[in-house]
């Protein structure tokens, strides 16, 4: 049987409108910066205010997690992949406040969204709630994906895919095409590939 476990933040959602959105708000960026959580993280780095960004990410992965939106075409892709019989797991390595600015409990809000967004509704993607997981460090979140006995395991970031064990096979979520492809894992572009991809 298929076990398919799927990681949370910038994989089934994505925040980089609301990155740009709510750093311009804020005038952190140049009104003509491009849409990037990444190049907003690196830009404010390099001008030594990360604590800036942290802040910002507190607040778009906390207070306002309803502005961001499903991965294109993730919703579907899940849907049939349930009705196709395939156990789902969403194991997600989240802190529970942010490190910097005000101490939104980022677990409720990760939770509140996958619940607007029909992940637990019968008529919806049906994952029941305890196949959901909100991990404080990646080492848990590497040993809670082995546990659960995940077959397939879905990730934005190499350096996640890089620590599970390789019986376990790894896939890329790489919209952007920001990482170059390795044997490792197999890259996914768009979550219409998902079905192809594990059967
Ligand atoms: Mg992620």
């Amino acid at each position: 049987m298929i076990k398919l476990g799927i990681d949370f933040d910038n994989t089934l959602i994505t925040y980089d409108f609301l990155f740009k959105k709510a750093a311009l708000e804020k005038s952190l960026i140049p009104i003509n910066f491009p849409e990037s959580k990444s190049l907003i993280r690196n830009y404010l780095r390099e001008k030594g205010q990360e604590k800036l960004f942290t802040i910002l990410q507190g607040e778009v992965y906390g207070s306002r997690i309803f502005e961001a939106s499903q991965s294109e075409g993730m919703y579907d892709s899940l849907s049939k992949a349930k009705k196709n019989g395939i156990e789902l797991f969403i194991i997600s390595h989240k802190t529970k406040t942010p490190y910097e600015g005000p101490k939104y409990n980022l677990h409720n809000a990760a939770s509140s969204w996958l619940e607007k967004n029909l992940f637990f509704e019968k008529s919806g993607i049906n994952i029941p709630r305890k196949n959901v997981y909100f991990e404080v460090t990646k080492t848990k979140k590497i040993k809670r994906i082995e546990s659960l006995g995940c077959t397939h395991f879905i990730d934005d970031l190499p350096e996640i895919l890089d620590m599970i064990n390789p019986k376990i096979k790894k896939i890329l979520y790489n919209p952007k095409l920001n990482y170059l492809k390795k044997n490792d894992y197999i890259n996914m572009k768009n979550w219409s590939e998902l079905l192809k991809i594990i059967d």
